[in-house]
């Protein structure tokens, strides 16, 4: 039997952090095992709301390929490149876009929220109201049937979902309707508190030094009700101890019951969780060190890459062009 296609992309909006390591990157290392995996580094998505301010971009996009081959994503095992290698993304998308209803685009629940978020850009464009047509062109030029998304996100899968079956009832059956492999952990706390992002600026990243690490965790927010050492403290509401659940599951219990009984201090349960973060990135940081030194191998990664993805892209665009009458 085939595996099933999976397709997933993460924007090169810089270094990765914890947040895309626990919800996204490690669900592609697992996913790798077992499915026919293309994954992408967003590069397009990125310019919907970083147009403006472009000049680290070439060096975001190769910090985002150095962090997902350090975190464990194989090439020999899945095609990993980037979308502006492979413009049929773009062609696709062109296509898309004259089927699909501005209604639809304008009542994703993201488009405000993220506008409100991004409050100092001009996002009033025409290509971030369309980004999810974008990425239903990312999807659906793989004919992926596995997308990996947070709850958030699935919104985003639905308005695929109706763009395929809009251009399957218009012109001819071609696009399988992509179902959404939801992501383990919910989304992860950031220093302070809320959802761990880069327009926060709350991020700790894959690729933080020891020091920048114990820095960082040493500021993050705890219970807000545990103003002195000896009230007892919850630790369920605590951002710390929802690190200690994904990243040291065989010190959870211990530190739960300790914070409760006030027998620890939150200095010591964070310099605790420091080390665990330490220990737990170490591998990555010295795989992501010998990439460093070697830019011809990064760059062939990608180059291949991006001929693999471009190989199963242009059939499928073929076939939509001639269902439309254009080929
Ligand atoms: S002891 Fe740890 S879990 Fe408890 S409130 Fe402090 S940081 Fe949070």
């Amino acid at each position: 039997m085939s595996k099933q296609r999976v397709l997933s992309g993460i924007q090169p909006t810089g270094r990765l952090h914890l947040g895309n390591l626990i919800g996204a990157v490690e669900n592609w290392v697992e996913l790798q095992q077992s499915h026919d995996c293309y994954f992408f580094i967003a590069d397009y998505h990125a310019l919907t709301t970083s147009y403006a301010d472009t000049k680290n971009l070439a060096d975001d996009i190769r910090q985002a390929a150095i962090d997902l081959l350090s975190a464990g994503v194989a090439p020999e095992k899945a095609v990993l490149f980037r979308q502006s290698d492979v413009p049929e993304h773009a062609e696709l998308h062109l296509l898309l876009s004259m089927l699909t209803p501005l209604a639809w685009l304008e009542r994703v629940p993201t488009y405000k929220s993220k506008i409100e978020e991004l409050k100092e850009r001009d996002l009033g464009t025409y290509g971030f109201l369309g980004y999810p047509v974008l990425q239903a062109a990312d999807i659906l030029i793989y004919k992926a049937s596995r997308v990996p998304v947070g709850e958030d996100q699935l919104p985003h899968l639905e308005l695929t979902r109706e763009i395929a079956r809009r251009f399957n009832y218009l012109y001819k059956e071609i696009f399988p309707e992509p179902q959404a492999a939801l992501t383990r952990f919910p989304a992860l706390p950031g220093t302070d508190g809320r959802k761990m992002s880069k327009s926060y600026r709350n991020t700790i990243a894959i690729s933080d030094t020891p020091d920048a690490i114990r820095k960082k965790v040493g500021i993050m927010v705890t219970d807000p009700e545990r103003i002195k050492r000896e009230d007892i403290g919850h630790p369920d509401v605590c951002p710390v101890y929802q690190y200690y659940k994904i990243f040291a599951r065989d010190r959870r219990e211990k530190a739960a019951k300790e914070c409760r009984e006030a027998s620890r201090g939150c200095v010591d349960c964070k310099k605790e969780l420091a080390q665990v973060l330490i220990e737990y990135l170490a591998p990555i940081h010295a795989a992501g060190r010998e990439l460093e030194q070697e830019p011809k191998l990064l760059d062939n990664i990608l180059k291949n890459g991006a001929e693999r993805a471009r190989a199963v892209a242009s059939a499928t665009l073929t076939q939509a062009k001639k269902a439309i009458g254009l080929a």
